[in-house]
C-alpha cells in the first residue's frame, strides 16, 4: 500500500448533507470519484447528484430531511436510514446550510433561528447520531464545513457568524472526546466560493471586485476547490489529524 491509496475510500459509506447543489453536491461526487457511496440527505430531489454518482459505479440513497424542522429522533433516524440502505456508515459531512443576510441591529429572530438550527443544530444532532454508529465500530470520520465567518465578524450576518464559530467549536469538542475511540472529527474553512450562497455579493460588483482583490489567490473559489480536502479529511490519510479547521481560502486568512 502506497500513501495514495490511503486516500481511497473504496467500500466506504459517506453521508452528506445538502447534497444536491453547490458545494456539497462537488463533495458527493468527489467522495464517490474517491470510492464512496453516498447517501444524501436533504429536503430537495438530488436528481443531477445521483445521476452522477451512479454513473461513477457508485450507490446514492436519499434521506429526505428537512434540517429547519427536524429534531434530534428525525436526524437519528435519518441516519439509521443511511446505514439499514448502504449497510454501514463511514464518513459524515456536515455541508448543508443557510444564510440570511440583514443589520444585527433589526436581524429578525426567525431568521436567527432558521440559521442555527441548520447550521448549528442540524450539526450537532447528525454528528452525535453517526458518531455513536461510528463510536461502537470504531472507525470513522466527520467533516464540518466551517467559514471565513467561523474566524472573523463578518457583515450583516450575525446568525451566521454566530453558527460557523459554534461549528468550529463543536468540531474541536467533538474530536477531543472521540479521537481516542478512532473517529476522526475534523472541518474544512472554505473561502469565497462561487455557488448560490454568495451570488448576492457577486452580483454587488463593488462589493465583487473587494472580496477578489482581497484574496491572494486572485479569484474566487470553486466547489471543486474544496474537495481535495474533503476527501483527504474523510480517508485513512486524515487518521492522526483530530479537531482541525482546514482553511480552502485562496489565501483569504493569511492576509
Ligand atoms: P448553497 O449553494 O446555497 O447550498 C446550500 C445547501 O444546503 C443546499 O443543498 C440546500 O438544499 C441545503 N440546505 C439548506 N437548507 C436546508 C434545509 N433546511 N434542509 C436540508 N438542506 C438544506 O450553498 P453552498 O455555498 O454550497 O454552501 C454549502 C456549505 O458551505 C454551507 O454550510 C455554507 O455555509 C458553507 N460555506 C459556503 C461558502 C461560500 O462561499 N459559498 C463559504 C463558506 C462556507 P436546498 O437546495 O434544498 O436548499
Amino acid at each position: 500500500m502506497t500513501v495514495l491509496d490511503t486516500f481511497r475510500l473504496d467500500g466506504r459509506v459517506a453521508l452528506v448533507t445538502g447534497g444536491n447543489r453547490g458545494i456539497g453536491q462537488a463533495i458527493a461526487i468527489a467522495l464517490a470519484q474517491a470510492g464512496a457511496d453516498v447517501a444524501l440527505l436533504g429536503r430537495t430531489e438530488p436528481a443531477e447528484t445521483i445521476t452522477v454518482v451512479e454513473k461513477l459505479g457508485r450507490r446514492a440513497l436519499v434521506v429526505a430531511a428537512d434540517l429547519a424542522t427536524a429534531g434530534p429522533a428525525e436526524l437519528a433516524t435519518a441516519v439509521a436510514t443511511a446505514v439499514a440502505g448502504l449497510g454501514r456508515l463511514d464518513v459524515l459531512v456536515n455541508n448543508a446550510g443557510v444564510i440570511r443576510r440583514s443589520a444585527a441591529v433589526t436581524h429578525p429572530a426567525e431568521d436567527w433561528d432558521a440559521v442555527l438550527r441548520v447550521d448549528l443544530d442540524a450539526v450537532f444532532h447528525l454528528s452525535q447520531a453517526a458518531g455513536r454508529v461510528m463510536l461502537d465500530q470504531r472507525h470513522g470520520k466527520i467533516v464540518n464545513v466551517a467559514s471565513m465567518l467561523s474566524y472573523q465578524g463578518g457583515v450583516r450576518v450575525p446568525s451566521y457568524t454566530a453558527a460557523k464559530h459554534g461549528v468550529v467549536g463543536l468540531t474541536r469538542a467533538l474530536a477531543n472526546e472521540w479521537a481516542a475511540d478512532g473517529v476522526n472529527v475534523n472541518a474544512i474553512a472554505p473561502g469565497y466560493i462561487t455557488t448560490d450562497n454568495t451570488a448576492p455579493l457577486r452580483a454587488d460588483a463593488d462589493r465583487e471586485r473587494a472580496i477578489r482583490e482581497r484574496i491572494p489567490a486572485g479569484r474566487w473559489g470553486t466547489p471543486q476547490d474544496l474537495t481535495g480536502a474533503v476527501v483527504f479529511l474523510a480517508s485513512d490519510a486524515a487518521r492522526y489529524v483530530h479537531g482541525a479547521v482546514l482553511a480552502v481560502d485562496g489565501g483569504w486568512l493569511a492576509r
